[in-house]
């Protein structure tokens, strides 16, 4: 029987399989897939390397470092711009309003200064109240629809934290009146590992953990202490650490209550489909990311990946990837050759590279990108939490936690979890 049984091979497994064998416990990773690192695995075509979304790493934990400072990277300053419309705007845009017409730089703060003030319950009042309702309907507004698939007012606050710039009349009025203004990015660098992609930076944990890659989980029995894998392969466990979707979770469980199978149920999150695009150009991006506004482009947001390392590109060349986010709420339509088209008439259109330019595309999907905090998700998610820890199962990641975490903080989830379940005095 194995001491420590962990679900996932994504950062949270891993880091989880790494603090067990601080710990001199004998851990086993099980992983669907063919290769472990979950959202974290870079992939690679014809010299091209791509990860899965945009991935800079801007942790601090001196745990997380430890692991993550072994590889060799490059460190960006966080600059990233705005497309709206024919328009490329330095981020967060309502600090440099500056490119915009006086006329409506002047009707963007009046109702900035005008912002009304009252209760704020979903993220359409916060975003009112921090940015005036002229600033809120012109980006955030859009944007939410975009990345979160919901109007912002079936979103709620809790995940806001440090993530949104707040708008500052003096930065706004400084932004608008000046092109020079000081980045106020909320990070200010990020690192990225020189060679080999994202993955780079948790493969030495991928090389010390034991996982078995295509074994997915079918069912979990915590009163017998067993999983079943696909194909009918039986594994007893003295400890779980589970890294899957909370409530692909339940949905292996049996003997659930009904009104947390419900509560598990209506959990969701986003998906990505990701295009990745090859281009026999060098540097066509204007910054290292950038976030997309226009309505009519699929895309939420385009990184380069050949500007987070030069070894992501054959020499000369360079690569963009788009991502597109759809949910169960709002299902994309487009077929893949018609995102794929979307996007490079996109990149036409900005001026970043010609047809001719691309050498190959290529389409990827995630199932699972962001939790979604629709109104009230907190709650229900604390509920079906509550009740699988109650069965002595540890839950850590982006996905089993069911919360907005960042690689570093998956990474700490998975190691807290262990904690947990064993602590060190033990
Ligand atoms: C588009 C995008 C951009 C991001 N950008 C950044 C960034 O710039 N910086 C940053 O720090 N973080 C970023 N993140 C967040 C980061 O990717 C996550 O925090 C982290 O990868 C989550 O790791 P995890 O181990 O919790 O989950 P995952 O990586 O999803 O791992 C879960 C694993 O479980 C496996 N699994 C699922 N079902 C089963 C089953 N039934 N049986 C066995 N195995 C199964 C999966 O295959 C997967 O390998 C981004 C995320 C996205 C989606």
């Amino acid at each position: 029987m194995i001491d420590l049984l962990i679900l996932g091979g994504g950062i949270a497994g891993l880091s989880a399989a790494w603090a067990a064998r601080e710990r001199g416990l004998d851990a086993l990773v099980l992983e669907a897939r063919g290769s472990a690192g979950g959202i974290l695995d870079s992939f690679s075509i014809d010299g091209f390397r791509f990860d899965n979304g945009v991935h800079l790493s801007f942790a601090t934990e001196p745990e997380v470092r430890a692991v993550f400072d072994r590889t060799p990277h490059v460190e960006h300053e966080a600059l990233c711009l705005c497309w709206d419309n024919g328009l490329w705007l330095r981020h967060p845009v309502q600090n440099n309003l500056y490119p915009l017409p006086v006329e409506e730089k002047v009707a963007l703060i009046d109702g900035l200064v005008g912002q009304p003030e009252g209760e704020v319950r979903t993220y359409r009042d916060w975003l009112i109240q921090q940015y005036g309702g002229p600033m809120a309907a012109r980006w955030p507004l859009v944007y939410t629809e975009k990345y979160w698939t919901l109007p912002a007012e079936k979103l709620g606050i809790d995940w806001i934290g440090q993530r949104m710039r707040r708008a500052d009349l003096p930065e706004v009025l400084r932004g608008a009146m000046s092109e020079r203004v000081p980045s106020t990015y909320y990070i200010s660098r990020m690192r990225y590992p020189r060679r080999g992609g994202y993955r780079a930076f948790i493969e030495p944990m991928i090389e010390a953990a034991t996982i078995r890659t295509g074994a997915r989980v079918a069912a979990v029995d915590p009163r017998a202490r067993q999983v079943r894998i696909d194909g009918g392969e039986v594994v007893g466990y003295r400890r779980l650490v589970s890294t899957l979707p909370l409530p692909s979770l339940v949905a292996m469980m049996d003997d659930v209550p009904d009104g947390i199978r419900a509560d598990a149920e209506s959990l969701f999150a986003t998906r990505v489909d990701l295009i990745s695009v090859a281009l026999r150009r060098a540097r066509v991006s204007p910054s290292l990311w950038f976030y997309i506004y226009d309505r009519d482009v699929l895309a939420a947001r385009v990184y380069s990946p050949s500007w987070k390392s030069a070894d992501n590109a054959p020499p000369g060349c360079s690569s963009l990837q788009w991502e597109i986010y759809s949910s169960c709420r709002r299902p994309i339509e487009a077929t893949i050759a018609e995102m794929t088209e979307n996007c490079l008439a996109a990149m036409e259109r900005m001026g970043l590279a010609a047809r001719d330019d691309v050498i190959f595309t290529h389409h990827k999907y995630l199932p699972f990108g962001n939790v979604v905090f629709d109104l009230g998700m907190e709650a229900r998610r604390d509920r079906v939490r509550g009740w699988v820890e109650a069965q002595g199962i540890g839950l850590a990641g982006r996905f089993g936690e069911w919360a907005y975490l960042w690689s570093n903080q998956s990474f700490m989830s998975g190691r807290s979890a262990v904690e947990r379940l064993v602590p060190v005095a033990a």
